[in-house]
């Protein structure tokens, strides 16, 4: 039986590689996992230099190095729109992910990761978030609209243009042909 079986959770293949999902309804408000592994001390410059995309920061001094295998919350991708959130004790040096909406089972588990994971890692590469995916295809489908909308404008302002283009080109051989009368003249 695999390890998580009791767990209301499983780590699974998602949009951006592999992600964390319910297996069981979670409800509203509770714990579902604890993001560990060990913890850095910034005060130590060999545990201040160590660098990869596990570390979760609890405070100015205290940071969980979350890399660890066993810490399956480190699959728990981000959005915008979360289902759960971390909950942050800087004091215990624990953070949990608790559920802030009901969860059903094949329902991926996310958290917003934070302003500053957003703007760094998130925003130059464009967040794949279901929220953000949304947003996009929202402002894509608005931008085709926009353009047929336009596009409909020239031709009915080509099509209203069209009879006094005539109109214009009479007078202009009106003009046509007094000119050589003048000419014919002189
Ligand atoms: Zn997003």
């Amino acid at each position: 039986m695999p390890i998580t079986s009791n767990k209301p959770y499983r780590v699974g293949r998602s949009k951006t590689g592999l992600g964390l999902f319910a297996t069981k309804p979670i409800k509203k408000g509770t714990r579902i996992i604890r993001y560990f592994g060990p913890i850095l001390d910034s005060r130590i410059p060999e545990q201040d230099e160590i660098e990869n995309k596990y570390l979760f920061e609890l405070n100015g001094r205290w940071t969980i190095d979350g890399s660890v295998r066993k810490n399956l919350a480190r699959y728990i991708n981000h959005s915008c729109r979360p289902n759960a959130e971390s909950d942050v004790r800087p004091r215990e040096r624990k953070v949990y992910i608790r559920a802030i909406k009901n969860i059903e089972p094949g329902d991926e588990i996310n958290y917003d990761y934070g302003t500053d994971y957003f703007k760094a890692y998130l925003k130059p590469i464009g967040c794949k978030c279901d929220s953000c995916e949304k947003k996009r295809k929202k402002l894509r489908a608005e931008a085709r609209a926009e353009r047929a909308k336009v596009k409909a404008r020239t031709e009915r302002k080509a099509t209203k243009k069209a009879p006094t283009k005539t109109a214009k080109k009479k007078k202009l051989n009106g003009h046509a042909i007094g000119k050589p009368n003048g000419r014919a003249r002189g």
